[in-house]
């Protein structure tokens, strides 16, 4: 008689299972196949809890999220998921960085994250 070793899932392959990561581009992002809230954030479905996907992105590759820091996008795409896309901030920072992103909206901040100040100054004068 055959033995029939069942590999053992766990949550974490249950979250890998709605990671798109079919891109062949390192530096993509590997976005949230599964539902998404209204703001376009992943959400994951664990023991009947809904957690945010790019929260539990973080914490099972970056690890353990210090008490009093959020999890922000780096690349500014609500439903990535990968782990180096993914960075720390306070509330504070985090809700600065919207506001940011709300005025710059359309414009792609660098490669460092940081946009320029002047830039919409800048922009605003053809
Ligand atoms: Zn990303």
């Amino acid at each position: 008689m055959a033995v029939v070793i069942k590999s053992i899932r766990t949550w974490k392959d249950d979250f890998w299972d709605h990671v798109d990561q079919s891109t062949a581009i390192w530096d993509a992002c590997w976005e949230w196949k599964g539902e998404r809230d209204k703001d376009g954030y992943g959400v994951f479905n664990r023991g009947g809890k809904h957690l945010r996907a790019n929260i539990v992105g973080y914490q099972i590759q970056n690890g353990v999220i210090p008490k009093g820091y959020v999890v922000m996008h780096q690349c500014d795409n609500p439903p990535c998921v990968k782990g180096t896309h993914l960075g720390l901030g306070t509330n504070a920072e985090n809700l600065a960085d919207m506001a940011e992103k709300g005025r710059a909206r359309g414009g792609r901040r660098t490669k460092d994250g940081q946009e320029p100040k002047n830039r919409r100054e800048n922009r605003d004068v053809s």
